[in-house]
């Protein structure tokens, strides 16, 4: 299983340290590929032995004049090799495009990243049963054969809100997302202790992206046990 914490704007940069000390030490017997996502001021150095750090965003340059973002020569100086692409929040609040996100995908695949890739539908665009038609479109130009690529499956109005999508929803989603191409599928979406086990039970899932869930070490931790029986 893959299992991502996302901490987005959360914990600081010593409470995200003691974290993670705190999980590479459980995590001694895990087999699962773990990643945590902490917000840019916290990024530790990449030398954990049990999980690795990963960007929650960066621009596609090495540096330069791109006030308030972090470029490919910060990630380097601290060894991160894994980078999260168009989250949500990203999309939304920070008007982030597809263009974007594929001009970003492709500047990271060239250089050898792990990517995690999100797409999502909002609820009228399910409700009008449109969701095929917009991850397709959300996934075009993307190299889905990459071998480090990882899709992230979040539907919007899962985020946050503390209603997952159904079993059969993701399930019936990610099947079609796996026809496209794509190898590696993990949801995300209110993904909690209570509900991680039948989530990663399903066939096509691959593992989870976790937000709220993933900021207390033991929820996040409960998680990362239940992919390990899978
Ligand atoms: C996310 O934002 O990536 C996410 C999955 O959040 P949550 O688990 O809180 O719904």
């Amino acid at each position: 299983m893959i299992i991502a914490g996302n901490f987005k704007t959360n914990h600081t940069r010593s409470s995200t340290l003691a974290f993670c000390k705190e999980l590479d030490f459980l995590l001694q017997e895990a087999t699962s590929k773990v990643r945590i996502f902490p917000a840019m001021s916290s990024l530790p150095y990449d030398d954990f032995k049990h999980f690795r750090i990963g960007a929650q965003n960066a621009y596609c340059a090495l540096n330069g004049a791109y006030t308030g973002e972090v470029g490919l020569e910060q990630l380097q100086e601290l060894k991160i090799k894994t980078i999260m692409i168009g989250h949500s929040e990203r999309r939304s609040l920070f008007g982030e495009n597809n263009a974007m996100c594929y001009e970003k995908f492709h500047y990271f695949a060239q250089r050898g990243y792990e990517i995690f890739f999100c797409i999502g539908e909002d609820l009228i665009t399910r409700n009008q049963g449109e969701v095929e038609q917009f991850l397709t479109h959300q996934l075009k130009g993307i190299d889905l054969s990459y071998s480090k690529l990882v899709i992230a499956y979040e539907p919007i109005w899962a985020i946050g809100t503390g209603i997952s999508a159904s079993l059969e929803e993701i399930e019936q989603t990610h099947m079609m997302i796996k026809k496209l191409g794509a190898h590696k599928v993990i949801y995300g979406g209110s993904v909690k202790p209570e509900n991680a086990k039948e989530i990663m039970n399903l066939k096509s899932v691959d593992g989870v992206l976790v937000g709220g869930a993933s900021l207390k070490v033991s929820d996040f931790y409960s998680i990362i046990q239940q992919g390990e029986k899978q």
